[in-house]
């Protein structure tokens, strides 16, 4: 099927997109098309209006900020895996880019997109809310900011308002320096190209890596497609948090994961199994994350 008719607009600046946004009825923004183009040919979305969104070179960066990074809405997945800031950073986006589908979709799909559609099992969502992040929304009134945790409410349903546009997203890097620190984002996935069945965003900071059993001081841990919105697990958290990592936390910690969270069941992968998934996907990210933040310093 082919979408239906509809007016294209291709603003160059922001200024102009969130103009357009404010007079017009019925609008789409478009960005990487790697999801709203399959949702029009299947006439599930239907706008007026397409608002495209690839004439804004400003929402194409990655930069350093005196607190973390701010990434602009239209980056490439492909510019994330491949940003040396990020690697250093906050090196959770880069892996979670790189597992992303295939090339094709990582050399067009953007990160705005991805929080815009705000798929539950979507890479950056989980991560963001792992690692507090906050997202700038600007429409011609105002701009305004909302972290992850706020701005997924309910099932492909955010905080994101009809005359809004999504600018770009901050991540703080002040709980995380690099060289007490190890990130992970492990997914369970049948084939490259499919959606994750289930997967796990840990992030941990340790005292002190050269000690015989650095403690975990932070700890982060956040669930993709195991709930109907990105999924924070606080205390399973905090039952790592103050001690080293040992065997009887990760299971205490992969418990409580499995209880909190509650998955749709898909055709492989029923509630039990991706419940169960979850729980064992937390545990090894986590162990990921604290052997990396142990050989932070020496990298
Ligand atoms: C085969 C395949 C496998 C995939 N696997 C994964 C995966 O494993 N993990 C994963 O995370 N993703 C996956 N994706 C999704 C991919 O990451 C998409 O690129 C992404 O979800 C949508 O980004 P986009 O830039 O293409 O947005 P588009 O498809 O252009 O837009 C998506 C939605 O976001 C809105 N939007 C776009 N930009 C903005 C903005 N700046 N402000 C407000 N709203 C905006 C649009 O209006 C639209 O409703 C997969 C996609 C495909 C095709």
């Amino acid at each position: 099927m082919k979408p239906a008719p509809f007016t294209h607009h291709r603003p160059e600046t922001v200024e102009e997109t969130v103009e357009l946004l404010a007079d017009l009825e019925d609008v789409e923004l478009l960005a990487g098309n790697q999801s709203l183009g399959i949702v029009m040919a299947n006439r599930l979305a239907t706008p007026d209006h397409l608002v495209d969104l690839n004439g804004l070179e400003e929402l194409q960066y990655v930069e350093e900020t005196d607190d973390g990074v701010r990434i602009g809405a239209m980056t490439r997945h492909r510019t994330l895996e491949r940003s040396d800031p990020l690697a250093e950073l906050v090196p959770m986006l880069p892996e979670a880019a790189e597992q992303i589908a295939g090339p094709s979709v990582r050399n067009q799909g953007t990160i705005g997109g991805s929080i815009g559609e705000a798929d539950p099992a979507g890479n950056y969502p989980a991560a963001l809310v792992a690692l507090d992040g906050v997202l700038h929304l600007r429409s011609a009134e105002e701009s305004r900011e909302v972290t992850a945790d706020d701005y997924f409410i309910a099932y492909m349903f955010t905080d994101l308002r009809e005359e809004e546009l999504i600018e770009a997203v901050t991540v703080p890097t002040d709980p995380f320096p690099p060289e007490r620190t190890g990130m992970a984002f492990l997914e369970l996935k049948r084939a490259a190209q499919t959606w994750p069945t289930v997967s796990a965003a840990t992030a941990v900071r340790v005292d002190d890596p050269s000690a015989d059993d650095p403690v975990l001081e932070e700890v982060r841990i956040a669930l993709a497609n195991a709930a109907d919105i990105p999924l924070r697990v606080p205390d399973a958290e905090d039952v790592l948090e103050g001690e080293p990592l040992s065997e009887a936390g990760l299971a205490e910690a992969a418990e409580i994961v499995t209880d909190a969270v509650t998955p749709e069941g898909e055709m492989h992968a029923d509630r039990d199994y991706k419940e169960e998934v979850a729980g064992e996907y937390a545990k090894r990210s986590l162990e990921t994350s604290y052997e990396r933040a142990i050989d932070a310093e020496t990298n």
